[in-house]
């Protein structure tokens, strides 16, 4: 049998405070911790029970170190209802809603008004995560075709217009086909640029749009000097940090599962590329998130 690689068991950084994880899928996340128990979970949902104990599990492990609140996601209909009622559930929670751009051949009307209801709940504070992703076309059939994610994508920039909330965006190798979507739909108030991963000039040129760059931990990889310099770049009030846990995890622990407690390793990293104190860092990503989640 081949060696499996070991990978050292991610520990949390050292308290930073205040750090808000602007997008992370808590769902999926508790779904790992509770398999990685030996719990079995294929083919089922969460119970209630499990759900409500994770949620409260991962916000406890991070607000001990500084992270007083997290933005959760979810990728088709079913995990999104279910990231506002762990907003509903816990105070440190807060949700964003839409159908993932993979998943855009799903949103029926039914769906349209599923989420036009969950858009308008209290504790949604963005339409996301919704854009384009041209990575997994051609490589799983499952994946909607671009001229649907299209057509999806604008229907949520809509959403995001008419409720006044942050279009949360997630872009895989998509910029060109992105900024022509944006340039020809309705403006919304606040654009986010989930796990922010394109080359500098598209950086710069999102920047100068006054769109909102989220650092995720891919910042933190070696290679990914572009996006430290994207970080360095982006203006006070337009960068976040994220983890989009349970993937993504930064350095040291990469490959490891994430969680809103790792935050503060990207947090870390952003500070370092702006020359500036992570504490610096912490109260900015933390004073943009609540001003664009309306919170401030
Ligand atoms: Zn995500």
């Amino acid at each position: 049998m081949a060696k499996k690689k070991s990978r050292p068991t991610p520990v949390p950084p050292e308290p930073l405070h205040p750090l808000f994880d602007a997008h992370t899928h808590l769902y999926s996340t508790v779904r790992k911790i509770v398999a990685s128990r030996g719990v079995e979970i294929k083919g089922r949902t969460l119970t209630d029970e499990e759900y409500a104990a994770g949620v409260q599990e991962i916000m406890d492990r991070a607000q001990a170190v500084g992270v007083t609140h997290a933005c959760t996601v979810g990728d088709g209909l079913e995990e999104t209802v279910a990231a506002v009622r762990a907003a509903e559930m816990d105070p440190r929670v807060y949700a964003a809603v839409a159908v993932h751009p993979t998943l855009a051949h799903t949103v029926t009307d039914h769906v349209k008004t599923q989420l036009e209801d969950l858009a308008a709940h209290p504790r949604c504070v963005a339409i996301g995560e919704t854009g384009l992703d041209e990575y997994w076309i051609g490589k799983d059939e499952d994946t909607a075709p671009l001229e649907v994610q299209e057509e999806i994508f604008r229907w949520h920039i809509d959403l995001a217009v008419r409720t006044g909330k942050a279009l949360m965006i997630h872009n895989r190798e998509a910029d060109q086909n992105l900024l022509r979507v944006l340039d020809y739909a309705p403006k919304p108030e606040t654009v986010i640029m989930h796990c922010f991963s394109s080359p500098l000039d598209v950086a710069r040129e999102f920047l100068e749009r006054g769109y909102v760059l989220s650092f995720c931990g891919n910042t933190t990889f070696k290679r990914n000097e572009e996006l430290r310099q994207a970080a360095a770049e982006a203006p006070q009030g337009q960068f976040l940090v994220e983890t989009d846990a349970p993937f993504m995890t930064p350095e040291p622990f990469r490959g490891a599962r994430n969680e809103s407690a790792y935050v503060g390793y990207t947090a870390r990293v952003v500070a370092e590329a702006r020359g500036c104190a992570p504490e610096e860092v912490a109260l900015q990503s933390s004073e943009t998130a609540r001003r664009v989640f309306g919170l401030a």
